[in-house]
């Protein structure tokens, strides 16, 4: 779209298409045709369809204004590669639309870093975007590639499957709860659960590797009690949770018990998966953490009914009564 506001431009340091050629345009590699023209051109896959999502990080309410642009750039996209996982769709390209207040290049090369080594690392190429001056904000438009009858829906869990879920939670909520000064972490402490609040791991290989084996996944970035609600609206069903169960990181484990509940339950942008599996699968499941290095937990079982229930190891019920994080309820 045009647009007017081509004096403030001539003043900046880099215009549009010199920003957008020096550090978003590459050569095309598996796309057709990428970064430069109308439009890029993409192949289907036969016996593939493709999954598409988007992730929009705002100044100020995903991230702090002042973060390292090399991290910003990578969570960008972790965000939305996590998403691909969580359907269990393997990467294939992405298409970036970014608003800036200005155009730096101390700011855009480490930014363009940071994201193009995780598209790197996972085989998924830029392929277009659009670029605006405006509040700093970055949205990403992910696609992937996954049999159709394998992606991991969210309406597809059954009653008496287990519930799992990958890593461990609540990190990133107790890195963000120093930056909002509700309590304080040692300083070896804190940069560990900052780096997991600032540059996730997308779960790309896991997801890839329940095709098959899982019924039903999603990304747990809102909180798990708030994401693992969705999984059962879209199925139809209830869940038992075992709060014990919950895997927590080391310094998690130190934490007075009712910060570890109310961030294991409802802390935010983890990027683990959260998932359902038929008790069959149990070993299978078991069998991918070595392979992958990363932890497997059982956390729970789907019922019929509504709702999630906690409880204790012992199976004594649990009192909580935080809320997952939503956007539009928030005071924050
Ligand atoms: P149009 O006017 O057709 O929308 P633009 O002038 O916005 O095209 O963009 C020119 C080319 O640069 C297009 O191929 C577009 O996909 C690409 N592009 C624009 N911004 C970005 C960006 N931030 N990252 C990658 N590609 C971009
Ligand atoms: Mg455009």
């Amino acid at each position: 779209m045009t647009e007017f506001h081509h004096a403030a431009q001539t003043d900046a340091p880099l215009s549009e298409f010199g920003l957008i050629r020096r550090y978003f345009t590459r050569p095309a590699r598996d796309a057709v045709l990428g970064v430069g023209d109308d439009c890029a051109l993409l192949s289907p896959r036969v016996g593939q369809v493709l999954a598409i999502s988007t992730d929009m990080l705002v100044s100020g309410r995903h991230f702090f204004a002042d973060v390292a642009p090399a991290h910003l750039g990578h969570k960008a996209l972790a965000v939305n590669l996590s998403d691909l996982a969580a359907m269990g769709a393997e990467p294939r390209a992405f298409t970036l639309a970014l608003a800036l207040p200005e155009a730096r290049a101390e700011w855009l090369a480490p930014l363009a870093q940071g994201m193009l080594a995780l598209a790197d690392a996972h085989g998924c190429e830029l392929i277009g975007g659009d670029t605006t001056k405006g509040p700093l904000t970055l949205s990403i438009t992910v696609m992937g590639d996954v049999p159709a009858a394998q992606a991991l829906r969210r309406d597809a869990a059954q009653a008496g499957d287990d519930l799992w879920v990958s890593g461990t939670l609540g990190d990133a909520r107790l890195a963000l709860g120093v930056f909002w000064q509700e309590w304080s972490l040692a300083p070896e402490a804190f940069a560990a659960m900052r780096a997991r609040m600032e540059t996730p791991t997308p779960r790309v290989a896991l997801g890839m590797a329940l095709r098959g084996l899982a019924h039903a996944a999603l990304d747990v970035s809102d909180g798990l009690l708030g994401d693992l609600g969705h999984i059962l609206a879209a199925s139809g069903l209830g869940a038992t949770l075992d709060v014990d169960a919950l895997p927590r990181s080391a310094v998690m484990a130190e934490q007075p018990p009712e910060r570890q509940l109310q961030c294991l339950l409802t802390g935010g942008d983890d990027y683990e998966l959260c998932f359902t599996a038929p008790r069959t699968a149990r070993a299978a499941i078991a069998a991918l953490s070595g392979p992958l290095g990363l932890p497997l937990t059982r956390i729970g079982y789907l019922e019929r009914g509504t709702g999630i229930r906690l409880q204790d190891h012992a199976g004594a019920p649990v009192a909580f009564t935080g809320h997952a994080f939503d956007h539009f309820a928030s005071e924050r």
